[in-house]
């Protein structure tokens, strides 16, 4: 599963997040403000206590904070990755695996990385 947050800036850049999740044979999924704020992805995508609970082998967290309402619909995965640019962002302490950095650079290397 590859989740995606606020990190995003516009609809049309969610394809960057299509891509990884591609590479990875992934679902793609959200954050609640993605879903109900912009509208952006159907609101069945969105992860959490209001949303969809999950138990995924790999959940990549994409530009999103780590807020405890999205991530108690994600933390049963076997293993987190995160991409934000934030060091300080709550989901690094919530992670196996942790990428400080901007997803506009670093999503394109990891899909090609993969593959894709
Ligand atoms: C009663 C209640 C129930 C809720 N239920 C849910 C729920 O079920 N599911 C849910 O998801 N939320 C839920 N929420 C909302 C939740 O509290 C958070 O507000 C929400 O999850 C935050 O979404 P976000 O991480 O996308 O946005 P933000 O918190 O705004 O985080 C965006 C992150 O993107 C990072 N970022 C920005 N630009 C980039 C970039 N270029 N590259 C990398 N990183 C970047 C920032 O550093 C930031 O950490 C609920 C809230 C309430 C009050």
């Amino acid at each position: 599963m590859v989740s995606v947050g606020r990190g995003v800036a516009a609809q049309e850049d969610l394809a960057l997040v299509d891509e990884l999740a591609a590479a990875l044979e992934a679902e793609v999924g959200c954050t609640r403000p993605v879903a109900e704020g912009s509208g952006w992805m159907a609101r069945e995508r969105y992860i959490g206590v209001s949303g969809a609970l999950l138990k995924p082998d790999l959940f990549v967290a994409v530009g999103l904070s780590g807020q405890i309402q999205h991530m108690v619909g994600a933390n049963s995965a076997k293993t987190i990755v995160a991409v934000n640019k934030d060091k300080n962002a709550p989901v690094f302490k919530q992670c196996d695996y942790g990428i400080v950095a901007d997803l506009y650079e670093v999503l394109p290397k990891l899909s090609a990385a993969l593959g894709a």
